[in-house]
């Protein structure tokens, strides 16, 4: 089996569109509190740590994406919901990305 490239902070977008708002996402060497990821409704930013293993900085993303949408589409999907969903998308989109990143 092939083993496929991790996938990077610098593979991630810098822009993703959250409905009709442009978000920016902003990496860190490290979070305050050690915090893993943050999503700021004011300034539109996803601020993602890169303390942490691909597949868990993967899961942060999908998990302040989550965030923002409950901002942009003013519906609260909650913190149980969002890290079952994160869990279950996050390796999901990694092979997808991974696989995109190696060819
Ligand atoms: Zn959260």
């Amino acid at each position: 089996m092939v083993k496929l490239p991790a996938f990077k902070p610098e593979h991630y977008p810098l822009l993703i569109p959250v409905g009709k708002k442009q978000w920016h996402v902003v990496f860190y060497d490290k979070l305050l509190g050690g915090d893993l990821g943050y999503c700021c409704q004011d300034s539109k930013v996803i601020g993602i740590s890169r303390d942490q293993p691909p597949e868990e900085m993967m899961n942060t993303f999908i998990h302040e994406m989550l965030h923002a949408v409950e901002f942009e589409m003013g519906i609260v999907v909650g913190h149980p919901k969002i890290r079952k969903i994160e869990a279950v998308l996050g390796p999901i989109f990694l092979k997808m990305l991974s696989v995109t990143t190696a060819r």
